[in-house]
């Protein structure tokens, strides 16, 4: 859980000294404090981008970047069938229609269902890389020849690399998430990032009602050009951002250190099939995934580990929050779904999914924890025989 591991005195050290102002001020744009604006200011400079702009969660952070790289009403935006459930939302949430394609073997956004997927209404593709490099250079490529927009929900992948650069940085713009389950931790929170002044501040003001944000204005006469929503980051918030953002290179080794050990130990076993990447040295520590035989397999493999202290991440337990062939509840609203087999509709990615084990790789992790992982993995490969 990374980040979440490691919440303590230099959070609340930031926090203390937020209140060690002569005034204190816990609103954003209420003058005086700005840890909002410090926080942006370093992770931008950490991302190695012109622009941040922090909001209230991950969910939030893709509904802003996808309103303003101008994603609206009938745009056709492709994305991954396998992804948490948020930037589906979103994309709904702005009258847009999500177009979900099936995975490459890398468990990312197949370059050659992407472009099969393209339409005259065809906006935007959002790639969502799971902790690890999608096969970046074909889908910018694609995208370009396209005309489309390249936008990256990174939330799982702040800090993994796509040959020596930064996932974030490819797209017009890209979204992280803050929230227990991601490499950095705030209670609530994330972030989007641009190089595009154009798209930086229209997310910004989509994030506060339409405020335009004019230097000199009072608030009450800021004029709007589109309508927004609240989604305000507090400067509580932003002061613990600050302190785990100061931990991410020490999040990132520590959890490459771990799964490389874990990796390193378990390549020889017969009936699971380490998952494969585009670009393995860019990939984050945070989460170890394989794959077995079918899914009786990963139920049983499920069982095993959690008979033994370990639980999965994702697959295949929280697999309902993760698959688009379960979404029914929301892909429903369209009449292209309506009336579908939605698990017929991505059947390659169903198997995929419903065949693999997630695990997550904490930061803290003594020798003895992970021999007893090893060793459980280990066990249960051969269980399954
Ligand atoms: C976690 C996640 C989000 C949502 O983040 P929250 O901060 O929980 O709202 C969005 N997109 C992806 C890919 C995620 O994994």
């Amino acid at each position: 859980m990374a980040g979440a591991e490691l919440i303590g005195r230099e959070e609340l050290a930031e926090i203390q000294e937020l209140f060690s102002r002569e005034k204190v001020n816990l609103y954003r744009y209420g003058g005086g404090n700005y840890k909002a604006r410090e926080f942006e200011e370093k992770f931008a400079a950490w991302m190695g981008v012109k622009y941040a702009h922090a909001v209230s969660s991950g969910t939030a952070a893709i509904h802003c970047a996808l309103a303003g790289a101008g994603i609206g009403p009938g745009d056709e935006v492709i994305t991954t069938a396998w992804t948490f459930i948020a930037p589906i939302e979103a994309i709904s949430a702005l009258g847009a229609i999500p177009v979900p394609v099936e995975l490459d073997e890398t468990y990312h956004l197949d370059p050659l269902e992407v472009e099969k997927a393209i339409t005259p209404a065809t906006k935007a593709v959002v790639v969502i890389p799971m902790w690890a490099p999608p096969k970046m250079a074909e889908l910018a490529a694609i995208c370009k020849k396209h005309g489309l927009i390249l936008i990256e929900d990174a939330a799982q992948a702040l800090g993994a690399t796509y040959k020596g650069q930064k996932l974030g940085t490819f797209g017009s713009v890209a979204s992280f998430s803050f929230d227990a389950g991601k490499t950095l931790h705030t209670g609530e929170g994330g972030i989007i990032i641009t190089n595009d002044k154009d798209i930086y501040d229209r997310a910004a003001e989509f994030s506060d009602h339409g405020h335009r944000h004019i230097p000199g204005l009072p608030r009450g006469k800021d004029p709007r050009r589109a309508k927004g929503l609240n989604m305000r980051l507090s400067e509580v918030t932003a002061a613990i951002g600050l302190a785990q953002l100061a931990k991410i290179e020490i999040i990132l080794s520590k959890s490459r250190e771990n799964k490389k050990r874990i990796k390193d130990a378990i390549r020889h076993l017969d009936n699971i099939i380490l998952r494969p990447f585009s670009d393995e040295a860019g990939a984050q520590g945070d989460t170890l995934i394989f794959r077995v035989r079918d899914r009786d397999a990963a139920l049983q493999f499920e069982a095993h580990l959690t008979e033994h202290g370990f639980g999965t991440k994702i697959l295949p337990e929280a697999l309902d929050w993760h698959f688009a062939g379960v979404w029914g509840h929301l892909l429903g609203e369209y009449e292209r779904y309506r009336d579908a087999d939605l698990e017929a509709l991505w059947p390659k990615t169903g198997i995929m999914l419903r065949s693999s084990i997630c695990l997550n790789i904490p930061v803290l992790m003594d020798d003895a924890t992970i021999e007893k992982l090893v060793n459980t993995i280990i066990t249960g490969s051969e269980k399954i025989g």
